[in-house]
């Protein structure tokens, strides 16, 4: 999970030293805060932009901004980090502010659930829900119906906006057609296509955009995830995206994982990806499924390192159909892949899957799967 993706005020407190608890390490946040701050007076702003690029600290620190109480500086340059407000808010215990983040979000760090706690909360034995819950959007309502404590009206963080159900969405449509109180939205989401229309337009929209090449590198070597450490391999496995790259490495991909890949899949081998979840296979696979295809039609891959991909030299555009169809199966592994059969298993499934598609019917490795020609989907659960 990314650093994004981390709960509540992860973010801020894992600052080293801590010294500047609600300052953002991301510049290409930087400019479309400030417009956000200075320009936009609706009580409900989403963060848009491609996944994976700091949507929950933007989110995060566009609340913070909101709660700071430093009058003496402009809109734009808040939150200043050093007043009581944002001093709670890096404490995470400020009482004007509400997260919504999934529960497992949460219970992957180690949290319990916050807002709306009780019946389908993190207490019960259940598997943490990916979504945000109907009772957390509906604790807003609560949370905004008593007076703010500190005088700042009161913000509420919403990631991964398009992890509401449709009775969720509706309980905070609701809530944002008629605000409680003076009660502020941050919305954020990677995914704004899966929101409902009726959610969009009530919100004042800012894009953020994926950073340079260099800003990115830059900012991963920051994180521990130097050039040397495969911090290049990772950005372009991640289509830029610099979060997510971190993720992947955070989850075990490194550059010599990226550049062996390919060939491992070619070959049908899936001991390289043994320690990683099957979520994970799926992911890279999918960027593997996704540059064959690029590079049957004769262009250059995008995720993985052409030394790796040379391996695939061969495919061509005769070969899109089966490397198509190979995507499609893809697509649907990943929907089940959370709950595994057996994730071992169904790892070898995959690259035996993978090895069939990326090698053309007569050059195929002599493998169990390869003489069972028509196994192009995973057996069944
Ligand atoms: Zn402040």
């Amino acid at each position: 999970m990314s650093r994004a993706a981390r709960p509540r005020d992860a973010v801020e407190d894992e600052r080293p030293g801590n010294d500047r608890p609600v300052a953002t390490p991301m510049p290409w946040l930087e400019a479309p805060l400030a417009r956000a701050l200075a320009d936009v007076h609706s009580h409900a702003v989403l963060l848009q932009g491609p996944a994976g690029i700091g949507q929950y600290p933007a989110a995060l620190r566009l609340a913070a901004a909101w709660l700071c109480e430093d009058d003496a500086i402009a809109a734009a340059q808040r939150p200043c980090g050093r007043c009581a407000g944002c001093r709670l808010v890096a404490a995470g215990t400020h009482p004007d502010r509400l997260v919504l983040v999934p529960d497992a979000m949460r219970a992957a760090h180690g949290e319990g659930a916050e807002a709306g706690e009780g019946e389908g909360g993190a207490k019960s034995k259940a598997k943490p829900s990916a979504d945000i819950r109907v009772e957390q959007v509906r604790a807003v309502v609560a949370f905004g119906s008593t007076t703010a404590a500190r005088g700042r009206g009161k913000a509420v963080v919403v990631f991964p906006a398009e992890r509401m159900n449709a009775v969720a969405a509706n309980a905070l449509l609701k809530t944002l057609e008629e605000p409680p109180g003076r009660v502020r939205f941050a919305l954020a989401t990677g995914a704004p296509g899966r929101l409902l229309p009726t959610i969009l337009s009530r919100c004042v929209s800012i894009p953020l955009l994926p950073p340079g090449r260099d800003e990115a590198l830059a900012w991963l070597g920051a994180e521990g995830v130097a050039a040397a450490k495969g911090g290049a391999d990772l950005l372009d496995a991640s289509g830029g995206r610099p979060e997510a790259a971190l993720e992947l490495h955070r989850d075990g991909v490194d550059g010599a994982l990226l550049r062996a890949l390919p060939d491992a899949a070619g070959r049908g081998d899936a001991t390289l990806v043994r320690g990683l979840s099957l979520p994970l296979v799926v992911g890279l696979l999918q960027r593997l499924a996704d540059d064959a295809l690029v590079a049957a039609c004769g262009r250059q891959p995008r995720h993985f390192p052409q030394a790796g991909f040379d391996r695939f030299a061969s495919v061509r555009r005769r070969d899109v159909a089966r490397l198509t169809a190979w995507a499609g199966a893809l697509l649907e592994a990943a929907r089940t892949a959370a709950h595994p059969w057996s994730a071992e298993l169904a790892r070898e499934a995959l690259l035996q899957q993978a090895a069939l598609a990326l090698n053309p019917p007569q050059n195929r490795p002599d493998t169990a799967a390869s003489r069972r020609e028509s196994a192009t989907t995973l057996p069944a659960r």
